[in-house]
């Protein structure tokens, strides 16, 4: 890949770039979409397909995350992505005992919230792996979803204080007819708990209505412990958190306004769910 890259990169190719973790969606596709117009009919769109170890909790779903390759292949054939990157464990993360895979990206401030708090080595993972591969890819531009709202931010910042000679974009989050954000992870919902899982889009919506009517702004703790109480409504709803902040600092705010930026993390079943909108 990286032989590849130097490549385009002597020959000025501009290269853009979507980082996933592959079971693609229209969501990934969307992405793709963005990364081309970016980069132009001569440049080249790489998508990298890597269920990355070093993100997931001991507890989490990283066995049975969904896997499928020869599928994604096809979409991303259809999508007329250029390159897929596909690394596997032992080129990622080499495992050789003293001699093995050893120096972690640590982002120290916006990572501590949020996600962060329901997972502790969560961002360390992350900010590690898109070092990593921004490394073997060298793109001019990278594309992350404003579905994982948290992630996009510590990576700019990351781009920011390590000097990588990149550009961030964030496109839009793409969901389902019924409001559902795209996820690999919504193959997890079956039976009753697809339909419980709306609660955490109706959320926002709701918040989003509470605050336009409101002359004033709205003490979060209360705004907070009320969509607690409408998203465990649904029987098999359990919420991680909800939080309300400054959306270029991710600063919680004590009283919400028009602007302010809402997340939610909810259990549906087994499944954690992520979705996210300015207010
Ligand atoms: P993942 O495969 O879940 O790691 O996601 C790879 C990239 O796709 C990340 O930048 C995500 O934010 C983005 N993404 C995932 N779901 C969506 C969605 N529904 N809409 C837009 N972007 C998404």
């Amino acid at each position: 890949m990286q032989r590849l890259a130097r490549g385009w990169q002597r020959a000025g190719v501009c290269v853009g770039f979507v980082p996933t973790m592959g079971y693609l969606h229209a969501g990934h596709l969307s992405l793709v979409q963005r990364a081309r117009r970016l980069a132009g009919r001569r440049g080249k769109v790489v998508v990298s397909i890597y269920v990355n170890p070093t993100q997931f909790g001991p507890q989490e779903d990283f066995s049975r995350y969904p896997r499928d390759l020869a599928r994604d292949a096809r979409l991303c054939r259809e999508a007329s992505v250029d390159v897929i990157f596909a690394p596997n464990d032992k080129q990622m993360y080499p495992r050789d005992g003293a001699r093995g895979f050893s120096t972690f990206v640590v982002e120290e401030t916006l990572s501590r919230v949020m996600e962060g708090q329901s997972r502790p080595t969560h961002f360390r993972g992350v900010t590690t792996v898109v070092a990593k591969l921004f490394n073997s890819v060298r793109p001019d531009v990278a594309v992350f979803g404003a579905k994982d709202y948290q992630q996009a931010a510590i990576v700019k910042r990351m781009v920011r204080d390590l000097d990588f000679p990149l550009k961030i974009v964030v496109a839009p989050i793409r969901r389902e007819a019924d409001g559902l954000a795209m996820s690999s992870r919504n193959k997890y919902l079956v039976g009753g708990l697809r339909d419980q899982a709306l609660v955490l889009r109706r959320s926002l919506q709701r918040a989003q209505a509470v605050v336009r009517k409101s002359s004033r702004p709205i003490p979060a703790a209360r705004l907070k412990a009320e969509l607690k109480r409408f998203i465990e409504r649904a029987p098999a709803a359990r919420v991680d958190y909800v939080e309300f902040f400054d959306p270029d600092t991710l600063v919680p705010a004590p009283s919400v306004t028009r602007g302010t930026q809402m997340a939610l993390s909810v259990f549906v079943g087994r499944t954690r769910l992520i979705d996210n909108a300015r207010l």
